[in-house]
């Protein structure tokens, strides 16, 4: 599955002077009946390469070959969305199935074209959910829009269920050791599992499901470093199939990533205010990157931007500019200038943030950043 350290391989990769052919398909099988998109994606392919200069035709056609031939014999494998970047002349081939699909789109660039990627992995972040009651739980771990079952838990010998309203007020009893007892063996089971799935799934957030009684209890039983992990709950019944508690866990997540999201603006507007290791627009970002200050980075989903670019050292500019100031190599000018610093800013090791519908930051220059120092 897709991952920083992934996106980060194909941000490292520099430009000489092979091309790349990057292609988002939407493969949907429920929008592409009969598998139509085979069609219409050799249409595209010839397209694109008909625009292009007629060296770098010449040196894409094999990568088009390979990609229609991988379309046509992979069609069984797809999901919903297909990314491929390939460079024939680079020896460079890259994949990847996606459950939500892409606008279709293809660059041909002397870079690997990856900003779909960074939107996909920012909106689909990491997740795990548990639902939980008397006696079991369940573990899942949700990411780009898949949900994938980790682990049942069972604990045996819970006395006293059929007693006095149940096994959750009995726990609430302190004097009623023994049970207190299987209660806390119960829990500690389902800890102990947890700790494994956001350990070895490196998840910094989860979402419970189950009756409220059951969800109070959990909570008021977990330690912090775990109860502190919550974004949300939830109530579905324990035997639900995996694609209802997906269902039912996907308003909670965005409702979630949507306040959060509306916070991490209001902090990058109120810190660049104060002028506290924050900046706001193009060309603030472009020279805090330089300096490789840039922590996070922020950009509107779709802002597209003109530039210019030092093919040797990889300075960048918004300013209209003959040669570097660095290098006094000759500037060339670039269409793709937010992938270019996104690229930039994730090569630096830095996180980053997609932005989507938010009026108040595209007033603001529609990119900013968090800075280290
Ligand atoms: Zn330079």
């Amino acid at each position: 599955m897709l991952n920083y350290d992934e996106i980060k391989n194909l941000a490292k990769i520099k430009a000489d002077d092979m091309y790349y052919i990057s292609c988002y398909l939407n493969v949907d099988p429920v929008e592409n009946v009969k598998g139509d998109y085979l069609i219409h994606i050799k249409n595209m392919l010839k397209k694109a390469s008909e625009n292009l200069a007629k060296d770098i035709r010449k040196q894409i056609m094999p990568d088009i070959r390979k990609i229609d031939s991988y379309i046509v014999a992979n069609k069984r494998d797809f999901k919903k969305g297909l990314a491929i970047i390939s460079s024939a002349a680079s020896g460079f081939w890259w994949e990847s199935h996606f459950s939500a699909g892409f606008r279709n789109e293809i660059v041909v660039d002397k870079l690997p074209y990856i900003k779909p990627l960074l939107n996909i992995i920012d909106t689909f972040r990491r997740y795990a959910v548990m639902i939980i009651d008397k006696e079991s739980a369940r573990l899942f771990a949700v990411h780009l829009g898949e949900i994938e079952e980790y682990r049942e838990i069972y604990t045996e010998n819970v006395p006293g269920r059929h007693k006095k309203g149940g096994w959750f007020s009995l726990a609430e009893r302190s004097f009623e050791r023994h049970i207190d007892y299987h209660v806390e063996l119960h829990i500690k089971d389902v800890i102990k599992q947890l700790e494994r799935l956001l350990e070895s799934g490196d998840i910094t957030r989860l979402v419970i499901g189950g009756t409220e009684e059951a969800l109070s209890m959990a909570k008021s039983l977990f330690p912090k470093q775990i109860s502190g992990k919550i974004i949300g709950t939830f109530s579905v019944t324990m035997s639900a199939p995996g694609n209802e508690v997906l269902f039912r866990v996907t308003p909670v997540i965005e409702a979630y990533e949507r306040r959060e999201k509306e916070d991490t603006i209001e902090l990058l507007m109120t810190k660049t205010m104060k002028n506290e290791n924050a900046v706001l627009g193009i060309d603030n970002v472009l020279s805090a990157l330089q300096e490789g200050r840039v922590m996070k980075l922020l950009f509107v989903k779709d802002y597209k931007t003109h530039g210019f670019s030092c093919a040797r050292c990889g300075f960048l500019t918004s300013q209209m500019a003959a040669e570097c100031p660095f290098c006094k190599n000759p500037m060339q000018k670039v269409d793709y200038m937010i992938d270019l610093a996104a690229q930039k800013a994730i090569e630096q090791g830095a996180a980053f943030e997609v932005v989507h519908d938010n009026e108040q930051f595209e007033k603001a220059g529609a990119i900013g950043a968090f800075l280290r120092y």
